[in-house]
C-alpha cells in the first residue's frame, strides 16, 4: 500500500506546538515509507478563520522543515485541497446519503430535540437516545447520520490497540446543517476519502469523533483508513498544556530565538523515541527509524526548560562559521547598530566563548554588548554585591596598573598579570577578578575575563577601570 497521510489544521489561530507535534508525526510517517504527506486547510469555520492565520500557519510547518507534497500552496491531483472550495462536494455526499438510506432529514426545532436530550438524561441512557430516526418523514432541516444499532463500532487503533463504542453510546449526528454547511465530521471525512487518505494521525481529544468518521465512511461505501490516536500534551506541572505554561504557538518559539532542528528534535520525542538512550538526534535518523506504532499512548509533558536545553546542543554543535552567521542580527540588535568589520573582529576573537554558553540566540548579544556600547549604566545587582566591599578600590588600582604595563596585549598575558593581583593584595581570587569584570563588562555576569578584556582592547579596558574607580571615589 503507499502511504497517503496529511495534516488539516484549521486556520482559526496561530500554529499550536499539539497540532505540529501531530504534523511532524505525519512527515515522518510519509518520509519513512515513502508515502505523500497532504496539507489539507479545514476552514469551513468562515467567522473564525482568517487568511493572515492561514498564511502564519503555513509559514510555520516550513520553518519547521515539514515540506508537503500535495494540498494547499503547492496544488495536486485531487483539486483544490481547501474545505471552503468544497461546500457542493459535502451536499452532494449528503444528499447521495439521504438517498441511500443511511442519513436522514430532521426538521425537529432544537426546544424539541432539548427536551428529548433531557428526557434521555433523566432516564440514565445516552443524550442521543431519543434523537435516533424520527417517524416522521421531513424533507428539510438537518441531515443526520443514522447510526446502525447492531454492532459497536472497533476501533483498532495503531498506537491505543482496540477502542470499542456501543452503538447506543453514538448519537445520529448532523452532518449537514440547515444553511448547506457541512459539519466537521462530514467535511474531514469526505475528505479523508476523496484523498485516499490511508492513514490518520491525530490528537487522541477526536478519538470520540472517530467511531463517527468509520460509520460516516462505510455508509459513503468505502473503506476506513488505519487511525493512530497520539497521546495529548501536558505540561511541566501535569495540566493539559495551555497558554498558562507560556508560549504554545510554533512562532513565538520562532521568535524567542528557538532553532527550527531543535524544535523539530524536540517535538519528536513527545510520545516517540529513538532509542532507548538517544534524545538528541538528527531529522535523517528520525525518518529513519519513525513507526505509528511506536508512539507511545502515555501522556507527553512539554518541558520548556528541557526544550531550551536541546536548544543549547544544537547551538553547542553548530561550527563556528555558521555560529557566527546566526548570531550576528541578534547581537547586532542587542547593540543597536550594524557593526562594521574591524568591530565584528571583536565579537569574534571570543565567539567560541559565547557559543558555549548560549541556549538561546538573542542571549548571546546581551552577553557581549559591552564589546561595542559604553557601559551608560552598571547591572545594580553586580555593582551593590561586588563593588561596595572593602579593599575593591586597591584592585581597581593595580588592575588599572599592570594593564597599562602590558607589553604583549593577548589574553595569556592578561591572565598572567591579573593572576598575580590575589597574591599580591592578600586576597582571594573572587574578591580580585570579580571588581574587574564589574568594571570592565558592567555586569557579574560575562563572558570570561581574560578574553573579554582582550577583547574589548587596551584603551578602552584602561577607560573603564578608569571610570570604575572614579565612581567609587
Ligand atoms: N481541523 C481539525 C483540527 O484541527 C482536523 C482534525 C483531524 O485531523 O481530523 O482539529
Amino acid at each position: 500500500m503507499s502511504v497517503r497521510v496529511r495534516m488539516a489544521p484549521s486556520p482559526t489561530g496561530t500554529l499550536h506546538i499539539g497540532t505540529a507535534r501531530a504534523a511532524l508525526f505525519n512527515w515522518l510517517f510519509a518520509r519513512h515509507s515513502g508515502g505523500i504527506f497532504i496539507l489539507r486547510i479545514d476552514d469551513t469555520d468562515r467567522e473564525r478563520s482568517t487568511p493572515e492565520f492561514e498564511e502564519e500557519i503555513l509559514g510555520s510547518l516550513r520553518w519547521l522543515g515539514l515540506d508537503w507534497d500535495e494540498g494547499v500552496g503547492v496544488g495536486g491531483p485531487h483539486g483544490s485541497y481547501r474545505q471552503s472550495d468544497r461546500l457542493d462536494r459535502y451536499q452532494e455526499i449528503a444528499s447521495d446519503l439521504i438517498q441511500s438510506g443511511a442519513a436522514y432529514y430532521d426538521d425537529r426545532p432544537s426546544a424539541q430535540l432539548e427536551s428529548l436530550r433531557q428526557l434521555a438524561q433523566k432516564e440514565g441512557r445516552h443524550p442521543g437516545y431519543y434523537i435516533r430516526r424520527p417517524d416522521i418523514s421531513a424533507d428539510s432541516g438537518v441531515i443526520r447520520l443514522a447510526i446502525p444499532q447492531d454492532a459497536p463500532v472497533v476501533v483498532d487503533d495503531m498506537v491505543r490497540g482496540t477502542v470499542s463504542f456501543e452503538a447506543q453510546d453514538i448519537d445520529d449526528f448532523v452532518i449537514l446543517r440547515s444553511n448547506g454547511t457541512p459539519t466537521y465530521h462530514l467535511a474531514s471525512t469526505v475528505d479523508d476519502v476523496d484523498y485516499e487518505i490511508t492513514h490518520v494521525a491525530r490528537g487522541e481529544d477526536l478519538l470520540p469523533s472517530t467511531p463517527k468518521h468509520i460509520l460516516l465512511t462505510r455508509a459513503m461505501g468505502h473503506v476506513e483508513p488505519f487511525y493512530a490516536h497520539l497521546p495529548l500534551l501536558f505540561g511541566p506541572d501535569g495540566r493539559k498544556l495551555s497558554k498558562r505554561h507560556g508560549a504554545t504557538s510554533l512562532s513565538e518559539f520562532r521568535d524567542e530565538g528557538f532553532l527550527s532542528d531543535a524544535v523539530f528534535n524536540y517535538l519528536a520525542i513527545l510520545g516517540w523515541s529513538l532509542d532507548a538512550e538517544t534524545t538528541v538526534f538528527s531529522r535523517e535518523q528520525a525518518i529513519e527509524a519513525f513507526e505509528l506504532t511506536d508512539v507511545s499512548k502515555s501522556p507527553a509533558a512539554f518541558d520548556p526548560e528541557k526544550l531550551t536545553w536541546m536548544n543549547g546542543e544544537y547551538v553547542r554543535a553548530m561550527s563556528p562559521e555558521v555560529f557566527n552567521q546566526l548570531v550576528r542580527p541578534h547581537v547586532e540588535k542587542s547593540v543597536g547598530r550594524p557593526l562594521p568589520h574591524d568591530e565584528w573582529a571583536r565579537f569574534e576573537e571570543i565567539a567560541p566563548l559565547v557559543q558555549e554558553r548560549t541556549k538561546l540566540l538573542p542571549e548571546a548579544g546581551d552577553q557581549v554588548t559591552f564589546l561595542f556600547n559604553d557601559i551608560e549604566e552598571y547591572d545594580e545587582n553586580s555593582w551593590n554585591k561586588v563593588m561596595a566591599r572593602e579593599g575593591v578600590p586597591a584592585v581597581l588600582d593595580e588592575g588599572l596598573a599592570r594593564v597599562s604595563a602590558l607589553e604583549v596585549w593577548d589574553a595569556e598575558s592578561i591572565e598572567a598579570t591579573l593572576r598575580e593581583i590575589p597574591e599580591s593584595l592578600g586576597i582571594g581570587a573572587g574578591k580580585a577578578f570579580q571588581p574587574l569584570r564589574v568594571a570592565v563588562t558592567g555586569s557579574s555576569i560575562s563572558p570570561p575575563l581574560f578574553e573579554s578584556i582582550s577583547a574589548l582592547g587596551r584603551e578602552r579596558t584602561l577607560e573603564r577601570i578608569g571610570r570604575a574607580r572614579q565612581k567609587l571615589g
